[in-house]
């Protein structure tokens, strides 16, 4: 069904995660070598994104694919932001996209997670550097090293307390950030490896009607009644399975429960 090996365009290591996940499913990986993935924005806000990362994970799967001359392939990409409904919780969002030409197929894996490692401290705290570099696993947590005067970035990847006290010593006002960059950020690893089984998962349900793979839940209907007043209650009561080819549509009632707790309806607890 699938060609393998796939066309990987990332960099940062990505495979390494990767390869596991595809490889229980007999897919291997390629990178696509000498491919410049940083045209597509990078974290420290020298190249800016101006799209969001699910278009930017397609565009870079296309122009990789153009790149090596192949017809499919697999491309990810994650954004760190506030969370939409509690914006001072920051939220990581992983794509991961699989496109085949031949066969019209575009699948997009995601996952988000509120654990995450982005934070910064600058030189007027430094006496709460013990704790910042603790509480983010500094170590297998690389971190990114600014000079405040000029907000010059001076070195990424620093992992070793050795090269961070002397980058400290030769520029006393520093500000240093959690790097982002997977290979880096040990919770963006996870988040990514996260957002590999979804897309497998959805490379792999296939439409019972024509066969097209990502025959999966793409919108929610219905509301569950409440256990107690049998009132509904805004929680929803569908999953609707559709196949993005032919549009066959599969209502099927959640799995995980029947009826609504009365703690969250608005009859009884408003
Ligand atoms: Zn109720
Ligand atoms: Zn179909």
């Amino acid at each position: 069904m699938y060609t393998s090996p796939l066309l990987l365009s990332s960099k940062h290591q990505k495979e390494s995660l990767l390869q596991p996940v595809f490889e229980s499913f007999g897919l291997s990986i390629l990178v696509n070598e000498g491919f410049d993935t940083d045209a597509f924005g990078t974290f420290c806000g020298s190249v800016p994104r101006p799209e969001g990362p699910k278009i930017t994970v397609k565009e870079k799967c296309l122009a990789g694919m153009n790149f090596a001359g192949k017809r499919q392939g697999l491309a990810s990409e994650g954004s760190f932001g506030p969370h939409p409904s509690v914006p001072f919780l920051t939220i990581n969002e992983e794509w991961l996209v699989y496109i085949d030409l031949d066969r019209n197929l575009e699948i997009f894996g995601r996952s988000t997670t509120l654990e995450v490692c982005h934070s910064k401290l600058d030189y007027q705290d430094a006496e709460q550097l013990p704790t910042f570099l603790a509480n983010c696993s500094f170590g297998p947590q690389g971190l990114v090293f600014k000079n405040t005067e000029n907000l010059q970035v001076l070195a990424k990847g620093i992992q070793d307390r050795t090269q961070l006290e002397q980058l400290m010593h030769q520029y006393p006002k520093w500000e240093i950030e959690t790097d982002l960059r997977a290979h880096m950020n040990p919770l963006r690893q996870k988040n990514i490896i996260a957002a590999a089984k979804d897309l497998i998962e959805r490379m792999h349900s296939y439409c019972p009607k024509c066969s097209q793979p990502d025959f999966s839940v793409k919108k929610v209907s219905g509301n569950l009644l409440c256990e107690v007043c049998l009132q509904k209650s805004n929680s929803y009561q569908y999953l609707e399975y559709s196949c993005t080819h032919c549009h066959h549509l599969l209502i099927e009632q959640r799995k995980d429960k029947n009826f609504e707790d009365p703690q969250y309806c608005n009859h009884c607890n408003p």
